[in-house]
């Protein structure tokens, strides 16, 4: 029995379509048939094959100890087809999302449980194969988290837009159901980010981006406000809907452009949490962080604990899905390249 998978070939090349056989599950693994993964610009970086350190300089996937051929994909729901013989407690047909950032699973971060801290990281999609194809293999039931009663596209983003915005925006503490958040970037993520914040109780959210397209959909997903990034004023209208500056930014871009903008509108205590990888490098004035005091630091992912508070939270309701367009997976290049025009309003999710 063979299944279809794209994989990256080489950089910036159509994806390749290839057959290759279907796993056997042995010890603890699991075989899960795929039936969502969504696009991340994380795989338009996988697929350019660099990020942009700035000054002309670049860290490539290679550097990052990631090898080609790739299947990529981390937003990966399905249900559970076959179980090897020690998996425990697991339901053939049961639907799940996976856990996409697994580590080595021995390492004291590992222990801990922070699996996306991992210095060998293994994750699906970037380390290993990912959700462009029709199966694939986990090695324990714990990373396959029950979505029953989800839709199986709606909750795919939840493993990567849902757990990095949900673990970002923890960073923040109790100020979130006090102030406004600032987020920079209305795409997958801001569109996540939205819902996010709203179920964890918090104050509010204006969203940043260039596009008007995003902005309006920012609107209509309920962020409080949207502000264009690029105007001359962005930072004093950012001041002004804040009341003041913005005390959070979280930044799903993470451009020269954006940090810029935050540190321009932030006020006294701003922190700063960078996500986005669009990338490039920063001059601050050292004085700025004691005198301010501004804070910036970087958020990746999240954990498989966080994983399943968010899946409990959506199971609940208290998370409402976004926004998904469904797309066959034989589409992907196209899906790929719709992402890179900035064409993708909410998150696209690949149908086998
Ligand atoms: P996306 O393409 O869906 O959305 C990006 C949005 O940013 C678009 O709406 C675009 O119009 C807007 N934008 C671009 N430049 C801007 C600027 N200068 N100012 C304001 N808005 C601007 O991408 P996504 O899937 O939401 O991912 C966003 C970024 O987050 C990517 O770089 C991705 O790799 C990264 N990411 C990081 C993590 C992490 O753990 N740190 C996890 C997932 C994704």
């Amino acid at each position: 029995m063979t299944q279809r998978c794209y994989c990256v070939t080489a950089h910036n090349e159509p994806l390749k379509l290839f057959r290759q056989p279907i796993p056997e599950p042995g010890g603890t693994q699991v075989l899960v048939r795929i039936t969502a993964a969504g696009v991340c610009h994380s795989d338009l970086h996988i697929w350019e094959g660099h990020y942009d350190l700035g000054g002309g300089n670049r860290i490539t996937l290679k550097d990052r100890g990631i090898a080609l051929p790739l299947t990529m994909g981390h937003e990966i729901a399905g249900e559970i087809v076959k179980t090897g013989p020690d998996a425990k407690d697991v339901r053939i047909g049961q639907p799940v999302v996976a856990f996409p950032w697994l580590g080595c699973g021995e390492c004291p971060t590992c222990r801990r449980g922070d699996e996306n801290l991992c210095l060998k990281a293994r994750s699906l999609g970037v380390f290993q194969s990912g959700g462009y194809q029709e199966y694939l293999l986990l090695p324990h039931p714990r990373y396959a988290v029950d979505i029953s009663g989800l839709d199986a596209a709606e909750a795919a983003p939840l493993a990567c837009s849902g757990v990095t915005t949900f673990s970002a925006l923890k960073k923040f503490g109790p100020v979130l159901q006090e102030q406004p958040v600032v987020i920079m970037g209305g795409g997958g993520l801001g569109h996540m980010a939205l819902a996010m914040v709203r179920a964890m109780g918090g104050h509010g959210a204006i969203v940043v981006d260039i596009d008007p397209a995003k902005r309006e959909a920012a609107l209509a997903a309920g962020a409080v406000g949207a502000i264009d990034g690029a105007a001359a004023d962005a930072a004093r209208q950012i001041i002004a809907a804040t009341g003041g500056g913005a005390r959070m930014v979280l930044d799903l871009v993470g451009a020269p452009s954006t940090v810029n903008l935050a540190i321009a509108s932030a006020t006294r205590g701003t922190e700063i949490v960078v996500v986005g990888l669009f990338g490039g490098e920063l001059t601050i004035p050292i004085p700025f962080f004691p005198l301010r005091p501004l804070a910036i630091r970087g958020s990746y992912v999240g954990n498989l604990a966080e994983l399943q508070e968010l899946v409990a939270f959506a199971r609940e309701g208290r998370l409402k899905p976004v926004a998904v367009t469904r797309r066959p997976l034989d589409e992907v290049n196209d899906a790929l390249l719709a992402l890179r025009a900035g064409k993708v309003v909410g998150r696209v999710v690949l149908t086998p």
